[in-house]
């Protein structure tokens, strides 16, 4: 299948967050499973920097920009750049300046983005190849569906699915917008492009696509709700039949302790050995005490409200005090929480060992060397953390929801007794829920002479979460939305 995968993000050409990694290994799974996949993305100087075999070639004719042909780094997957100097050639990160302020002319930027896709769509630019369906991703993509609908274009055009990565993020802009991108007025209404008297790039795609995708299965049922729907819920319960959720996948090429570069000792579900010399090792980073036998629990990622880390302290300051565990903590974010952080690791020396910043190798240090992997995330689209500390036989301990929910089997009784149990959940996402989990977690802990703690470990490093299931996933759907195509625009080229 020709397919055109189309993001603002891909691992390593250009990188903010987990948008990028699954732009990376999806179309490479796909091309494993020899699909025609090409990705598209915006022309950033980083990402025209790590492009490999780069080749310029020109775009349609008067328009503003070309193309940077070559490859993915690592792969096969044939790359196009957007090569547009006035848009993306910037100092700066891709959404926003040196500053932290958004670009000004964003929704210029990524409406111009969206149109070069669908030039790329009908071969403006003579690459002699025009997709069946192009995968879009968040709202950076958004308008392609629109800009594409058959009933306004009236030609046959490429079927599209949309994923949505974080529903947080919706590319919001003022209403004048409309008019600047010269988009149709008749649009301007709250089933259409109109959020509360704002134009959302989101909600185009929401609208306007074939099928909708968002990143764990549970994720998927949340975000119909208005708890979690971020406003958006209305419009996808109306798109129920179209919206899936597929699990992201794990890069196991990067994240598995038998191979892992960055950690002490290497180990597997075969010989655990090396796990103790990880946790010797990541006391010895941190500056916490040497004890081989303290529950030692460990916490990757961004300091920011989503990630609970506020419950964390909180369900882990009374068990410091009494001297019962460690924690060991990497991330950044918001600052308030940041100097929480640090303020607890002053507190409690030799008991709580933090870096603040990013640190991709001491992530996987604390994957290896914790017991225990905490992630109370009061929403969480799909997470990857978890997914590797399943992989490192570290139970993590979650807030049973979007993809921690689907991926974490609790250590009930009963699934214990079956040998299923994975990590350990609660709800709802609160102090004494957290508290709760973290003490079934330290009695089985405590009693690991009886085997079963050894069994978790074991179950969990079993599982398997990589892309293969994931890009079957994919493929399946993709090829469900071809056959409705062919209907769909032969009606169209009837009107
Ligand atoms: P999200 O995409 O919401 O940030 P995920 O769990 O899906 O959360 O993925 C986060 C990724 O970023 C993981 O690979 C994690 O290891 C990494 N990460 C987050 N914060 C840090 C940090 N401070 N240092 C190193 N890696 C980090």
């Amino acid at each position: 299948m020709r397919i055109l995968f189309a993001s603002s993000e891909a691992y390593s050409l250009v990188k903010t967050g987990g948008l990028a990694d699954v732009s990376a290994s999806l179309p490479a799974a796909l091309r494993r499973r020899r699909q025609d996949v090409r990705l598209v993305l915006p022309g950033y100087p980083e990402a025209c920097r790590n492009l490999v075999d780069a080749t310029p070639r020109p775009g349609p004719d008067n328009a503003p920009w070309q193309l940077l042909e070559g490859r993915l780094p690592g792969t096969r997957v044939p790359v196009y750049l957007i090569d547009w100097p006035e848009y993306f050639q910037r100092a700066g990160n891709p959404y926003s300046a040196s500053n932290g302020m958004d670009w000004p002319d964003n929704a210029q930027r990524f409406a111009g983005f969206a149109r070069a896709i669908v030039a790329l769509a009908r071969d403006e630019a003579g690459l002699d190849w025009t997709p069946e369906l192009i995968h879009l991703n968040d709202w950076q993509t958004g308008l392609v569906p629109l800009l594409l609908d058959p009933e306004r274009t009236g030609i046959e055009r490429p079927r599209t699915v949309f994923t949505i990565h974080n529903l947080a993020y919706q590319g919001l802009f003022p209403a004048s917008t409309l008019q600047e991108l010269n988009l149709p007025a008749d649009l301007w209404h709250p089933e259409a492009l109109e959020f509360h008297d704002q134009l959302s790039f989101m909600k185009a795609a929401l609208v306007f696509a074939d099928a909708i995708t968002t990143v764990s299965p549970t994720y998927a049922r949340e975000i119909q709700e208005p708890a979690s729907g971020m406003g958006l819920d209305g419009v996808l319960r109306a798109r129920a039949a179209d919206l899936h959720g597929i699990l992201n996948g794990v890069d196991y090429r990067d994240w598995d302790p038998a191979r892992d570069r960055h950690i002490a000792a290497r180990y597997s579900a075969d010989d655990l050995a090396g796990k103790a010399a990880n946790k010797a090792a990541l006391q010895t980073r941190l500056g916490l005490e040497p004890d081989p036998d303290i529950p030692l629990l460990g916490h990757v990622g961004r300091m920011v409200e989503q990630k609970g880390v506020d419950l964390l302290h909180a369900a882990c300051t009374p068990l410091l005090e009494a001297g019962r565990i460690q924690l060991a903590l990497v991330g950044s974010g918001q600052k308030d929480l940041e100097h929480a952080t640090g303020a607890l690791a002053r507190a409690y020396p030799g008991r709580v060992g933090v870096h603040i910043g990013y640190d991709e190798p001491l992530a996987h240090q604390i994957e290896a060397g914790a017991d225990l992997f905490l992630m109370p995330s009061r929403f969480e689209p799909c997470g990857l953390n978890q997914l590797y500390s399943l992989r490192y036989g570290t139970p993590p301990v979650v807030h049973a929801t979007g993809g921690l929910a689907d991926t974490v089997v609790d250590a009930t009784p009963d699934h214990l007794d079956a040998g299923t149990a994975t990590g350990f959940s609660f709800s709802p996402d609160s102090v004494a829920a957290l508290g709760g989990a973290l003490e079934r977690a330290l009695g089985l802990y405590a009693a690991r002479g009886d085997g079963r703690w050894e069994q978790l470990m074991r179950t969990g490093m079993a599982r398997d979460f990589g892309w293969n299931a994931s890009a079957d996933a994919y493929l399946a759907l993709y090829r469900e939305q071809l056959p409705r195509r062919s209907r769909r625009a032969k009606a169209a080229s009837a009107l």
